[in-house]
């Protein structure tokens, strides 16, 4: 945690990014690399959107009963998304929502109202619990920060095998540079890479996953080569900020706003207020809040002050509790692994180790990283 008592102690000058990253760097000024590179992934090439409203028009002349998926989670971004996607884009989109077991009922509510404002469908996929409970506990034992990548990954894979199912050819994902592009180097790893979360599930609990949506690499290659669904982005084309989204989500779907942040999922929030922060020392309310700064919906002194705040709720012993009967762990289980020895991803097998990844990486340094086999190849890798 960034407490500015480490001698070696430094945060950025432009955001609130610091040491708490082991591989944050800084310019001249005293600006941080994440910073510098949020100002270059915001820049929307005319190329990129020419080809966005293409593929929109085209998807509008689809006579099927849905010409796109988004995944709703409850949370404010994917709201906002349906929300723009029916009204602004035009197109008929089924809605579908992962549910990991972790759902809070205000989370049910909120995506109820949602869809009732959009008038669309909505499919969930329900993970086999007693099996997420084991690979949360597996990624526990591990060592490692990332507790919340299965989610990210099943979300993937389930919006995949729903556009697969329903015969879609397109996702649509709220993936946005302007309040997601700075996030700690070393925080996340394994939403993308099932190689590296199926080992770990075998590792610790002997035994292979059968019924959570793993896909095969060979199963995935083949995928993408005979059924290649279209991915777009349309946030990154709009002038989108957190102040906007929470306006019209509470307007247009009557969206309730969660007693606390990340209510929408239990998970997300212990994993955020209490987990990182307790066990690595990383805030993830570091990387949102220089998001807000550089999107200009914060200023760096409002920031600060709000990282002055504790991450820690009131009830944060009634959540561990819960946290632990939940996963069917003892307390003092629990306090044993928060002090356990601390390993990253690159102390267990990952994607990385795969020799058809290092042949990519080879082919990334040989033929640049435009090429568009190169870039097709490290794509199919990575689902
Ligand atoms: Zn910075």
């Amino acid at each position: 945690m960034g407490d500015g008592m480490t001698p070696n102690y430094r945060i950025c000058s432009r955001c609130v990014m610091d040491t708490s990253d082991p591989n944050i760097t800084f310019n001249y000024h005293g600006e941080c690399n994440h910073c510098t590179n949020y100002l270059q992934e915001i820049v929307v090439d005319s190329l990129d959107r020419e080809n966005f409203l293409s593929t929109i028009s085209t998807l509008k002349k689809l006579r099927t009963s849905y010409n796109c998926i988004v995944g709703v989670s409850g949370g404010l971004d994917s709201t906002f998304l349906l929300l723009h996607v029916v009204k602004d884009l035009g197109l008929r989109p089924l809605a579908v929502h992962v549910d990991n077991g972790w759902n809070t009922g205000l989370a049910t509510r909120n995506i109820n109202s949602l869809i009732s404002a959009c008038g669309v469908d909505l499919y969930t996929t329900v993970l086999d619990w007693s099996e997420f409970k084991l690979m949360q506990k597996a990624l526990l034992l591990s060592g490692t920060p990332d507790l919340e990548a299965p989610t990210d990954l099943f979300i993937n894979y389930s919006l995949r095998n729903a556009a697969y199912k329903f015969k879609v050819p397109c996702i649509i994902s709220g993936t946005n540079p302007q309040t997601e592009a700075i996030m700690g180097s070393t925080w996340s790893y394994g939403q993308r890479d099932p190689i590296y979360l199926k080992n770990l599930y075998k590792k610790f609990n002997c035994a292979s996953p059968l019924r959570l949506p793993f896909k095969s690499l060979g199963y995935s290659l083949y995928e993408q080569v005979a059924n290649k669904i279209n991915i777009v982005r349309p946030l990154r084309y709009i002038k989108y900020s957190r102040n906007m989204a929470l306006k019209r989500s509470i307007d247009e779907a009557k969206w309730i706003v969660y007693p606390r942040k990340h209510g929408e999922s239990f998970i997300t929030r212990f994993y955020q207020d209490y987990f990182l922060p307790v066990r690595f020392g990383a805030d993830k309310r570091r990387a949102h809040l220089s998001n807000l700064i550089m999107n200009k919906e914060l200023s760096r002194e409002d920031a600060l002050s709000e990282l002055s705040n504790s991450t820690l709720q009131s009830s944060i012993q009634a959540d561990i509790e819960y946290f632990c009967t939940k996963l069917s762990i003892s307390r003092s289980d629990f306090d044993e692994i928060m002090q356990s020895p601390k390993k990253l991803h690159t102390n267990y097998r990952t994607m990385k180790d795969l020799h058809l990844y290092k042949i990519g990486v080879l082919l990334k340094i040989a033929l640049g990283t435009n090429n568009s086999l190169v870039r097709r190849l490290m794509r199919l890798i990575s689902y």
